[in-house]
């Protein structure tokens, strides 16, 4: 069934905000239907997949896959089948006949939003995280854990991020400290065995960074027992801040409801609390934050675009 919507420049059946795997996927999906449809990506397309070393929970590569390579495969896969992208940061969406989507430079017209924007490494907010950024504060192992062989390091945070940062950490640096503020992780139990039974790894139970301490680059961090109160110093040359993550919905937040974490209201149809809108991937909330599970939303979001404009055309 073909949707009336005017096919003029810069006007699209549906645009898709974010290009990882929930945005991609959605490219496809609406793309494969027959909608003109277009992806707006900020960054490099494939999202945070790009900076894992290996994806191997993703079904269909035994082996595991790099999460470059797998990234690359999906942006390929979407764009055979005429889905347009580019480049470019979405400021603002505003409501009218149809949907108004705001960039730097154009505003594009929808008759509907995928929103697939994903989600930023949180911060720990103590003094001299921003200011080492790059000079031993990192928030990717991948990207930065070759710079520490020999050399003792610590991540933070006690999830599956922190624990398959200290595995990786711990093929190039010395030591790998854990600091937690729990005396308990909360990554996977697969993963905290293999972290457990890795000799270069150390948690250090109950503990927060208070402070990143240095002169060029880092070299120390001022650390305080949540449950003793007691502060001590611990020596190393980077800190991996792994402690989640936050959305990217700021410029969403007047058109659609967010929970009070900022992440997007759905329902199982992807649908959010404003008609035509739909949200997909990390960016949602309750998403498990897989690759797996992104897909899934990402083409669950797609045909119910492709229902919502059969409905309302
Ligand atoms: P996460 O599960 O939200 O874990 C964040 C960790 O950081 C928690 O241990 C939390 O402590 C700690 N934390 C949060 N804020 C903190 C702060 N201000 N100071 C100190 N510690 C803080 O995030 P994630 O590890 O990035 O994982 C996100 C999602 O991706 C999860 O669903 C995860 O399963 C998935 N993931 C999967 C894989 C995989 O291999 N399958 C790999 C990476 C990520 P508390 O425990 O006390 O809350």
């Amino acid at each position: 069934m073909s949707i009336k919507i005017r096919r003029e420049m810069g006007k699209y059946e549906v645009i898709i905000i974010g290009g990882g795997p929930a945005g991609l996927t959605a490219g496809l999906y609406a793309s494969r239907s027959g909608l003109k449809s277009l992806l707006i990506e900020r960054g490099i397309f494939g999202g945070q997949i790009v900076n894992a070393r290996q994806v191997d929970n993703y079904p269909g590569f035994p082996e595991g896959i790099s999460g470059f390579e797998l990234a690359s495969l999906m942006h390929e896969q979407a764009v055979k089948y005429s889905l347009e992208t580019m480049n470019g940061a979405v400021t603002a969406i505003k409501r009218g006949k149809t949907y108004s989507i705001i960039t730097a430079e154009r505003i594009f017209e929808a008759g509907a939003i995928i929103i697939a924007a994903g989600s930023e490494y949180r911060k720990l907010g103590v003094p001299g995280e921003d200011e080492f950024v790059g000079r031993g504060v990192s928030y990717c192992a991948t990207c930065d854990g070759f710079l520490f062989r020999d050399q003792d390091v610590a991540v933070v945070g006690g999830g599956d991020t922190a624990i398959t940062d200290a595995l990786e950490l711990g093929e190039h640096a010395s030591k790998v400290y854990i600091i937690h503020r729990r005396n308990q992780l909360r990554a996977g139990k697969i993963l905290q065995q293999k972290a457990l039974a890795q000799p270069k790894l150390e948690p250090v139970w109950n503990t927060v960074v208070e402070e990143i301490i240095g002169d060029s680059k880092v070299s120390c961090l001022n650390l305080r027992n949540v449950k003793t109160g007691e502060l001590s110093k611990l020596e190393v040359a980077g800190v991996f801040v792994a402690v989640g993550s936050e959305p990217n919905s700021q410029c969403f937040a007047d058109t659609i409801e967010l929970d009070e974490a900022g992440f997007i209201k759905t329902n199982e149809s992807m649908a959010t609390s404003s008609p035509g809108i739909f949200a997909a991937g990390d960016i949602r909330k309750g998403s498990p934050r897989q690759v797996a599970s992104a897909v899934g939303d990402g083409s669950t979001a797609a045909l119910s675009v492709f229902k919502y404009l059969r409905e309302t055309a």
